[in-house]
């Protein structure tokens, strides 16, 4: 992409009215914009990373053989009266009304609306166990939207529900997904720092899991077994101050962000909706659900706390919007065909590459800009680099001088 062509801007100076480094950072650099607290337009670029985000997510939910819907965002009350949440977790949802008297919330999660979608294909025991996910935007009214994508209004999640004959089998999946979270991890770059955490599984199940990214802005509090790599959280400390692997007490505290979670559900949605299927004797049981959740935008702000400088954002290669920021210093033709060359033969090559090809900005400003944006590589050409390029990765200081060819 030619960086002239790009409609955003980077800004000179950091947002006033935002705390959190991720939104001062992004909304700098021309990622997000912000409309109100806790709601964001993604540009260009920052679509291009959130999109990047979902498609690692996406595959590895295909991989672990989760069908892909999409279910409205605009839910009927009459749904979230069914399991008494349109009351008991009324302040966090936006309600609102439509014609004749009717009534909808924006959706803030979504087991109201799967449950019943599936109870029109569950009969038999053989019609399961399935998993379906979608991902999607969501809706909450929360409180303190003011940490950017870490906290939205409206944000980004990934959603998988399962559905089994049996707790065995529910465990089984349970584990699958944990294994494909820690892949999702792993390609994000945040393996290292991720720690699957025990929390609380409400009335139906002794535990739940989050996960954990360890950083400094996160607003929870964990408990580490570095050996083990595992964590419990706060509500869960206070029953169980040691390690539920290998029983150590040497717990480091730490804060985290949590970046996604898996829940037990078994049949606390199922009944409500009397969600049953025939098992081989005949007998009418209710299914067991499981439910896994993402936070995509969450992540994409995770990403930007734990991956930064002073001089703006570095991107892990996965997630970037672009690999290569291709920089022409010089207002020589000589070396602009050059630069052109480059982009060109890049392009062909399959390369992804934001060429900056501005003629306003000065050199100085230029390699400001490319800090701040933080694509993997930087490959220059100027007057100083006769006829070769210069490349610098983002997350060092060394440069080095090649062949233009050899690229
Ligand atoms: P939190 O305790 O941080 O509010 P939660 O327990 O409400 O999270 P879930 O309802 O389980 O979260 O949602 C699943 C995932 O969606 C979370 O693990 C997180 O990654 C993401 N998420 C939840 N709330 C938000 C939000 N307000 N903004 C961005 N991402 C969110
Ligand atoms: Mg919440």
């Amino acid at each position: 992409m030619l960086q002239s062509q790009l409609f955003t801007k980077t800004k000179k100076e950091f947002a006033k009215d935002e705390e959190s480094i991720n939104a001062k950072y992004l909304i700098r650099a021309g990622y997000i914009d912000k409309l109100a607290a806790g709601i964001y337009t993604f540009l260009p670029l920052g679509l291009r990373v959130l999109t990047k985000i979902e498609n690692i997510i996406r595959e590895e939910m295909n991989a672990a053989g989760c069908q892909e819907i999409l279910m409205p965002a605009l839910h009927p009350k009459e749904n979230w009266v069914t399991t008494g949440r349109w009351d008991s977790i009324h302040e966090i949802l936006f309600k609102l009304e439509g014609a004749r008297g009717s009534e909808f919330t924006l959706g803030p999660t979504h087991e109201e609306i799967v449950t019943p979608l599936v109870k029109q294909s569950v009969f038999s025991y053989k019609d399961l166990p399935f998993a379906v996910y979608q991902i999607q935007s969501k809706f909450r009214n929360e409180v303190r939207a003011k940490s950017g994508l870490l906290r939205g209004r409206e944000f980004r999640m990934k959603d998988v529900y399962s559905f089994h004959t049996d707790e065995q089998d529910l465990e089984k999946f349970y584990e699958q997904m944990s294994k494909a979270y820690e892949r999702v991890w792993a390609r994000l770059s945040l393996g290292a720092i991720t720690y699957k955490t025990f929390a609380s599984g409400g009335s139906f199940s002794k535990y739940s899991h989050e996960y954990q990214t360890v950083c400094e802005s996160g607003e929870d509090e964990i408990y580490l077994c570095e050996k083990c790599r595992l964590a419990v959280n706060k509500e869960i400390i206070a029953e169980q101050d040691s390690c539920p692997e290998c029983g150590s007490k040497n717990l480091v505290k730490k804060n985290g962000i949590e970046v996604g979670n898996i829940f037990p559900l078994k049949t606390k949605y199922s009944e409500p909706f009397k969600l049953t299927f025939q098992d081989e004797k005949g007998e009418n049981r209710l299914v067991q659900m499981g439910c896994y959740g993402i936070g995509p935008s969450r992540l994409m702000g995770t990403i930007v706390e734990v991956y930064h400088d002073e001089a703006g954002i570095i991107w892990p290669e996965s997630v970037a919007p672009f690999k290569y920021h291709l920089l022409n210093l010089s207002k020589d033709a000589k070396v602009k065909k050059q630069a052109e060359e480059l982009y060109e033969s890049l392009i062909k090559k399959g390369a992804e590459v934001l060429y900056d090809d501005r003629t306003e900005p000065t050199p100085g400003e230029k390699l400001k800009d490319a800090d701040l944006l933080g694509l993997p590589v930087r490959l220059v050409l100027s007057d100083k680099t006769a006829g070769q390029v210069e490349i610098k990765p983002r997350n060092s200081s060394k440069t080095e001088l090649k062949e233009i060819q050899s690229l």
